[in-house]
């Protein structure tokens, strides 16, 4: 693998995360970000990552300082892409910024520097002409919380050179990911190619009077194994996700999903009910229904 030297772009929710996990696996990370007050705010981002690593993957002190003393922030795209041999991408999933990012990498980027988008519902072939690398372009897209729900998903696009795409394979290896290579375009990758389609036909069960949430939660667990439903998969998504899915199909005069978008709003975002992290949602937390011993009876 020719990849040591990793810049990410973008310190936001999913930037932080990823720069502090290429990090803490050894790698000296330069961070990008549009101003120097964001960096500051890079900084709170990071310093809230210790602790979470020495909880769920037990990191002792030694082990975060060092991970967060690899990170150099810059606020100068040149300076911070100067050695780069990969540079990842997580600025606003918004096609203008996604664009103009690209131009100015490619400006300023050494002709050896891989481009990987982390981006969550673009594919590659979109953004690739706007970079003047098309061959060293392709998507590694991480999840929320990468440090224990570690699938890369990475895909190319036709014009992807093979040797990027496997560099970029072990790298994600190399930073304690699950590589998940993917040999065409698909939009939602493979998690969301599931997901999607899944949490939109519980919901339409639902919207459509067919069943109760709490019926088609047992449905599934008892027939398939699995130790949740999709109700009860949506509380720990948060409401607000779904609710704008739904909202966009709406939009686009999708019927069922018009529904799905009211029923959401009225039965529990006006409500307060958030999901998991508010402690409710579908369910109420932290003692769910679907936990209880009689559920699945
Ligand atoms: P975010 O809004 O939290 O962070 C975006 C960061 O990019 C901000 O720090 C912002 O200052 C910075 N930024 C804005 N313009 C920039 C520019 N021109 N150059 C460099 N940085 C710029 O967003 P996020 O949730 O971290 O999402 C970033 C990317 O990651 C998106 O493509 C998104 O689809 C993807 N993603 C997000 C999640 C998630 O759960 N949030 C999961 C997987 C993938």
């Amino acid at each position: 693998m020719n990849i040591k030297n990793v810049t990410v772009a973008g310190s936001g929710v999913l930037g932080s995360q990823i720069a502090f996990q290429t990090a803490f696996f050894g790698f000296n990370v330069s961070v990008y970000d549009i101003n120097d007050e964001v960096l500051e705010k890079a900084k709170e981002r990071f310093k809230a990552l210790k602790p979470r690593y020495q909880q769920d993957l037990g990191a002792t002190q030694e082990e975060v300082e060092a991970a967060y003393n690899r990170l150099t922030l810059f606020s100068d795209l040149r300076q911070a892409v100067k050695d780069a041999d990969l540079v990842i991408e997580a600025v606003p999933e918004v096609i203008n910024i996604k664009n103009e990012f690209y131009e100015n990498l490619s400006a300023v980027a050494p002709k050896k520097t891989i481009f990987a988008s982390n981006s969550s519902t673009m594919i590659p072939s979109q953004l690739a002409h706007v970079t003047d690398r098309p061959e060293k372009y392709l998507h590694l897209h991480f999840a929320n919380e990468i440090w224990h729900r570690n699938t890369a998903e990475i895909m190319k696009h036709e014009g992807t050179n093979e040797e990027v795409f496997n560099d970029v394979v072990e790298f994600s290896k190399a930073i304690g990911m699950v590589a998940l290579p993917m040999h065409k375009e698909q939009h939602g990758y493979i998690l969301n190619s599931l997901l999607v389609p899944y949490i939109q036909a519980a919901e339409n069960l639902v919207v459509n009077g067919i069943a109760d949430h709490e019926t088609v939660d047992k449905t599934w667990m008892i027939a398939t194994g699995a130790p949740i439903g999709p109700f009860a998969f949506l509380d720990v998504i948060g409401i607000n996700t779904p609710y704008n899915l739904a909202l966009a199909k709406a939009q686009e005069g999708d019927v069922n999903a018009e529904k799905v978008a009211e029923f959401l709003k009225k039965e529990f975002i006006d409500k307060g009910r958030l999901g998991i992290q508010n402690g409710k949602g579908f369910y109420d937390y932290p003692n769910p229904k679907f936990l209880e011993k009689d559920f699945l009876k």
